[in-house]
């Protein structure tokens, strides 16, 4: 597999990975959004239902507490010790009956009045004498019920026991959930008794206690809490599968749509890919078929108007096309990373298009654009070992004739970066580096002092303003003064007028280049230029 094959793939990849990476993440926060609300819906039925239990309970100790102070218990048949069990049935709606069982295990007084003949209650419906606190039971059928009752124990000692039967609906209605939740197929609402395993109340099927404290929870939501005693644990649990059922709705809508989406948008890099893949191919061509030529812009001292070199700026003479300008296939090949070629064949021919015009001038030089991709893919390091090792092929090629330009986007050319290690290989080798379109914004005068460069080209943004914006002037002033007091060679790019001119040579710009002088002109053109201006200097 050739390495753009692999890269085109990792692309597609990474397109693909990007258009699923939303809908992914929207999928995954519904997913918890849902089970979370789920959970808190559990969290306020449990509270509500221990905030039913409490109040039981608190209320059931102060009424049995209440019965045991009141009723004498040397007069249990007094028609007083009835009133007062009466009043409490009647005023609390709560308590469906009150009893006491006295210590010989026989039912003795309900509100009713006293039971004649006192009735037996079996020991499994009493509670535990030796405890003193308040106990629950059953629920259970008692001996004054029919229906089954939670029954509220208290033992004491002179009375026997006070109980209050309590109908376990109490404890479950009015019910108020989710009314998609059918508990009993997708979960249960539950008080159990933690003393003895005993269910008070609840709704739909409810595991015991012991297969609740075992059971694996991987496919429930679970929420439980205890009374403020201890002994009920009220609890209530669905099935995740409930919890999820509005989300699966979701995601099979949203599914095909994302999956719609994603396609279109990988079909669309897809097709950006094959567009790009042919503009390369063609430039490619354009490459072998001799059809990318130089042009050379002169570059001027400004005083003395000598040219002393020129910047090379590639053109692209296409056949059905017509010229066309670096700005439009550029970015192509670096794109596709033919810019690395192309980078070594501007060298080349800049190389033998002037080997005479270097062996008559010993000062001129040239400037060579290098792009952001050819600094970061290796390319200028491949033409430094390539300067390096002498072959015929790069035997006209002399280093010191050139000056490499590079971007202030492309510079993260602060100390310690590779990018300022190849740069100072140049350097070694002879070679000047410039800073293009400088003031365009990225590095800012605060760290010029950092810069490792030797020449400063101003952007022609701030030379277009010269005299039409004092603000912008104020700021090319502020720039041309701290570079040249750095000690920086300073080119001012894009000069049209000879006002610029006087402007920039009063403050002391040493070289320039612009359509005042010159455009970018082919080889022959240029050699012209060059000649009439070194001989009207000479003159
Ligand atoms: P650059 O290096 O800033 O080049 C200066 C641009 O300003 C050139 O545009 C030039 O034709 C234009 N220019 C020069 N004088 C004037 C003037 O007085 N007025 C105006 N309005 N424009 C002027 P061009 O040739 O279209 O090049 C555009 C960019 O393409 C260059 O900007 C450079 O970054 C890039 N480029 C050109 N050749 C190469 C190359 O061989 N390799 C790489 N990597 N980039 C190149
Ligand atoms: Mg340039
Ligand atoms: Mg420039």
């Amino acid at each position: 597999m050739n390495s753009r094959f692999k890269k085109q793939i990792s692309l597609l990849g990474s397109i693909l990975g990007v258009s699923l990476i939303a809908p992914t993440i929207f999928l995954s926060i519904s997913y918890f959004e849902y089970i979370s609300a789920t959970r808190a819906m559990l969290r306020a039925n449990v509270d509500s239902g221990v905030q039913r239990i409490d109040f039981l309970l608190k209320n059931g100790s102060d009424v049995l507490s209440d019965v045991a102070r009141n009723v004498d218990p040397n007069t249990p048949n007094d028609p007083n010790s009835k009133a007062i069990l009466q009043r409490i049935v009647y005023d609390k709606p709560l308590f469906r009956e009150i009893g006491i069982i006295n210590n010989q295990g026989f039912l003795t007084l309900t509100s009713f009045g006293p039971v004649d003949p006192p009735q037996k209650v079996s020991l499994d419906q009493r509670s535990n004498p030796n405890d003193s606190s308040l106990q629950i039971l059953g629920p259970l059928q008692t001996v004054v019920m029919g229906e089954e009752s939670i029954v509220l124990s208290l033992p004491t000692q002179e009375l026997g026991e006070v109980n209050a039967l309590v109908h376990p609906i109490i404890l479950t209605e009015p019910w108020g959930v989710d009314r998609s939740l059918h508990l009993g197929n997708d979960g249960f609402f539950a008080y159990i008794n933690t003393k003895n395993g005993e269910i008070l109340a609840g709704i739909g099927i409810i595991p015991s206690l012991e297969t609740i404290k075992n059971e694996q929870t991987k496919n429930l939501i679970r929420f439980s809490r205890t009374s403020y005693n201890g002994d009920v644990l009220v609890i209530s649990e669905v099935s995740k599968n409930w919890a999820l059922k509005k989300w699966r709705r979701m995601l099979f809508i949203s599914g095909p749509i994302t999956a719609l989406t994603s396609g279109l948008m990988f079909f669309g890099a897809l097709q950006l890919i094959n567009q790009l893949e042919g503009l390369d191919r063609e430039l490619k061509s354009g490459l072998e078929n001799k059809e990318l030529v130089i042009h050379y812009q002169p570059i001027l001292n400004l005083k003395t108007r000598e040219c002393v070199g020129s910047e090379a700026l590639l053109r692209w003479y296409h056949p059905e096309q017509g010229i066309l300008s670096p700005g439009l296939f550029i970015p192509v090949a670096e794109k596709t990373g033919l810019i690395n070629e192309i980078g070594k064949w501007v060298v080349m021919q800049v190389s033998q298009e002037q080997k005479q015009l270097y062996d008559k001038y010993l000062d001129l030089y040239t400037s060579i654009n290098v792009s952001p991709g050819q600094l970061n893919s290796g390319s200028l390091d491949d033409l430094i070992n390539w300067f390096q090792k002498p072959s015929e092929e790069n035997q006209p090629c002399q280093p010191h004739r050139f000056v490499f330009e590079i971007t202030e986007s492309a510079a993260a050319i602060r100390p310690g970066t590779i990018t300022t290690d190849i740069l100072s290989r140049l350097r070694t080798l002879g070679s000047r580096i410039a800073l293009d379109d400088f003031g365009q914004g990225y590095s800012g005068l605060s760290y010029l002092h950092q810069l490792d460069v030797d020449i400063l080209k101003i952007d022609r943004f701030y030379v277009a303003a010269i005299n039409q914006n004092p603000q912008i002037t104020n700021i090319l002033e502020s720039i041309i003064d701290l570079g040249n007091k750095m000690g920086f060679t300073m080119v001012a790019e894009g000069i049209e007028t000879e006002e610029q001119h006087q402007f920039l040579c009063s403050r002391n710009v040493t070289y320039g280049q612009g359509w005042l002088y010159s455009r970018p002109v082919p080889i022959q053109e240029f050699e012209l230029f060059l000649n009439r201006s070194r001989s009207s200097v000479d003159d």
